[in-house]
């Protein structure tokens, strides 16, 4: 019983496809008029499901997350106000996705139990799992912020940690906001090393401090970013995880209506088989992160290609 646990899940037949949670609240559990552009996580799936891709996808629909999961990361006091739809006026803006639906809680609960879920399975199988949402890193230990509720990186962290066998989680956050909650929730964690690739102007303008945070100055093109990714990635490897959690948000693209960087979506396709290269045989959680184009397409278009060149990287015949 030498050989770790970690080496001996990558003969199972799941590997031969790339588990993806999604469910419909995705999208619907958004108000139509919100300004968060809820329906990504719809034309997503459309775009997966009408190309070859879909044949090396299993898709998997999130139960909704027990209360104790979320006490991980988050104070007990917000978290069940949020759940018995308790939070204030105020408390709502600063998340944003407002006007609530009566859906909002029933959503936040799947979206976070789908990042659980895809944990839990890479712990099990090995190889690259995913959220087809999510990657909630602006949420705080007692409020949320910034479309985000309860901090699903923060919460698969710790229950990685606690449950789960896992002794060092590296997040790699290369979002271009700051992973700020997942930085202040995990701060004194020394199991978890947080890295954060961000643009240095952007939200939030306060910023957390996080084990390693590679600010990247604004316009920034793809040289510039992929070498930053490139030193974030050696970071994490020298950490030495035995599972890595990947903020993959493609809101760094040039496009992108709240981003400031100037990347390319090839760059943004480099990027990502940088991280699926450096994860190697570490087990691996894609969360899907922000990508805000005008019109959507060009977010779409990198998120398409996130989760195609997942489902290519996690297959073994
Ligand atoms: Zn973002």
């Amino acid at each position: 019983m030498e050989s770790s646990p970690v080496s001996n899940r990558f003969t199972s037949p799941d590997r031969s496809k790339f588990g993806l949670w999604y469910h419909p609240l995705y999208t619907d559990g958004i108000h139509p008029e919100a300004r968060f552009p809820r329906d990504r996580y719809q034309l997503l799936l459309d775009r997966l499901n009408a190309s070859d891709v879909q044949q090396r996808i299993t898709l998997h629909r999130p139960e909704p997350i027990g209360r104790d999961l979320l006490l991980l990361a988050h104070d007990a006091d917000y978290v069940d106000r949020f759940l018995a739809g308790e939070l204030t006026d105020k408390e709502e803006k600063r998340i944003g996705l407002t006007p609530w639906t009566p859906s909002m809680i029933q959503r936040t609960r799947v979206l976070m139990s789908g990042a659980v879920e895809a944990t839990e399975h890479v712990l099990k199988h090995g190889g690259v799992a995913g959220n087809m949402a999510g990657g909630t890193h602006h949420a705080h230990r007692n409020f949320g912020s910034g479309y985000c509720v309860f901090n699903d990186l923060a919460v698969c962290a710790r229950h990685a940690l606690e449950h789960l066998g896992v002794e060092r989680v590296a997040v790699v956050d290369l979002d271009v906001h700051q992973g700020d909650g997942t930085a202040t929730i995990l701060a004194n964690e020394p199991r978890a090393c947080t890295i954060s690739v961000h643009c240095s102007t952007n939200f939030p303008f306060r910023k957390s401090v996080s084990d390693h945070d590679l600010p990247v100055a604004p316009g920034s093109g793809d040289e510039v970013y992929l070498d930053t990714v490139r030193e974030a990635l050696d970071i994490c490897t020298a950490f030495k995880p035995d599972l890595i959690l990947y903020q993959a948000g493609v809101d760094g693209l040039e496009a992108d209506a709240l981003g400031k960087l100037n990347v390319s979506r090839e760059g943004m396709r480099q990027r990502n088989h940088l991280v699926f290269e450096a994860a190697g045989d570490v087990p691996l959680v894609v969360f899907m992160g922000g990508g805000y184009a005008k019109p959507i397409d060009a977010s779409l278009d990198s998120f398409f290609d996130l989760f195609s060149d997942a489902a290519t990287w996690n297959r073994i015949d």
